[in-house]
């Protein structure tokens, strides 16, 4: 899928061919398909409950940082119950080396609070519902909903949002809603929680925010941002050879 640019013995530049969009949702699918054919959340939980502690906790904060105070977080509030009747004390105490700790407190009791109060203790599976629990915007509600109950909903982060445009899979979507409709558009429904999983692991280790990992990224010969790259390269190579050249 590459073009090759030569300039001379020293100069020599790749830039992949133009796909559309649904041609590059397609390659870039089979290529995560090829290349990470398990995907998953790097926080440790074993139920809905616990998974939506981890992911308040990790809201600004990374997964290894939350897996570090789960265990202990787990074993003191087991339970939505348990959780609903603690004080900010106790929780402030446990999750103070997570950044953020004073607002994730209220909003961790406050989500217990509301479960027992208006859904009988039990996560609800629905992203409506969920968004009405402290704590608890779209992205969390998606996350919750496709990752615990398998309900075909994308969790757009900083990590999707970012690798999605770069790639060329979103065009101009500023916002993550935006980014989150444009992809529902292309990604077929039962590759919508493993995409999420895909996007944030591709963005966390490889096409990360400041210094993307381009040279080694097995995506490039199909990601839009490579491309652009590639073509103000041949530009300022075109400049510099025709400079030696006069
Ligand atoms: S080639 Fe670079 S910008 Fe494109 S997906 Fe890979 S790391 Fe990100």
């Amino acid at each position: 899928m590459f073009k090759r640019f030569k300039f001379d013995k020293n100069i020599q530049i790749f830039i992949s061919v133009k796909l559309n969009l649904p041609q590059r949702f397609k390659a870039v699918i089979a290529w995560f398909e090829q290349n990470m054919p398990i995907a998953e959340t790097e926080l440790r939980y074993t139920d809905p409950y616990e998974l939506i502690v981890a992911v308040i906790l990790s809201a600004q904060c990374t997964d290894k940082r939350v897996n570090i105070i789960t265990p202990l977080f787990f074993e003191r509030f087991p339970t939505v119950d348990e959780l609903s009747k603690a004080t900010e004390e106790d929780v402030f105490s446990l999750i103070s080396s997570c950044s953020y700790p004073n607002n994730k407190t209220k909003h961790l009791i406050g989500m217990a609070r509301m479960l027992v109060n208006d859904f009988g203790g039990v996560i609800p599976d629905d992203v409506n519902a969920l968004q009405k629990l402290p704590g608890v915007g779209r992205k969390t509600a998606n996350v919750i909903a496709s990752v615990a109950f398998n309900i075909p909903a994308l969790a757009v982060d900083t990590h999707v949002h970012r690798v999605a445009r770069r790639i060329g899979l979103t065009y101009r979507a500023k916002t993550p809603l935006e980014t989150e409709k444009q992809l529902l558009k292309y990604i077929p429904q039962e590759k919508l929680t493993i995409a999420h999983h895909w996007l944030i692991l591709h963005g966390r280790y490889i096409c990360q925010a400041r210094k993307p990992k381009c040279e080694e990224c097995g995506l490039k010969e199909i990601c839009r941002y490579y491309a652009q790259n590639q073509k103000e390269t041949i530009e300022k190579a075109r400049k510099n050879h025709g400079k030696n050249n006069a």
